[in-house]
């Protein structure tokens, strides 16, 4: 189910948080506008208080998203988890299309914590469970990836994100929802993406 936290007490970095407002393009002031109204931020004499290294409600974000959803339709979800990439932390080890899929699950740990927890350490390797999983499946003799998504967050995002990470080392690989299976966006907990590079 998009737009639900699994758990309470989870938090996103304020850095990944710039993907939105990156993701309006020109019109940075109206995703803003839906991160006031939702708490997450304020603006105070027309400096947008939102710090990259701060901790924010990821109910709160959530509700955003849901809200944009609705009042402006998928593409600005898509465009937001496009940005995705330039705003969030990843590991250094990404340097072609698997291990950037490969990297996204470890990324999304990275940026989020729970009871005031980093949700993965990259000290020890350890992840915390609590916010579902980008999954991935390589195709063994074939440049096919699968990518089982049962994140909160809703299946366009995902999508933008995963379509970013990919064109990031190959601009010819190619992003597609599996419509045969499960979509978030349907009620169900999961979706699926098929990534060929
Ligand atoms: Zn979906």
């Amino acid at each position: 189910m998009q737009f639900k936290t699994f758990e309470p007490n989870i938090e996103v970095l304020g850095q990944a948080m710039y993907s939105m407002i990156e993701g309006f393009g020109a019109f940075k002031g109206v995703a803003i506008k839906y991160l006031v109204a939702h708490g997450i931020c304020e603006k105070k004499d027309n400096e947008l208080l939102l710090d990259p290294a701060q901790w924010y409600s990821l109910d709160q974000w959530l509700q955003a998203f849901e809200k944009i959803s609705r009042d402006l339709g998928d593409t600005s979800l898509f465009l937001t988890g496009k940005c995705i990439p330039i705003n969030a932390k990843f590991p250094t080890w990404v340097k072609d299309v698997e291990s950037a899929v490969k990297s996204i699950d470890i990324a999304f740990h990275m940026n989020h914590r729970k009871n005031g927890i980093d949700m993965f350490n990259p000290a020890t390797g350890t992840m915390l469970e609590g916010i579902g999983h980008y999954g991935f499946e390589k195709i063994a003799d074939k440049k096919v990836i699968i990518s089982v998504c049962n994140t909160p967050y809703p299946c366009e995002f995902d999508r933008g994100i995963i379509t970013a990470m990919a064109n990031k080392f190959e601009l010819r690989a190619t992003v597609v929802h599996d419509n045969t299976k499960p979509c978030r966006k349907n009620g169900q907990d999961s979706c699926t993406y098929i990534i060929n590079y």
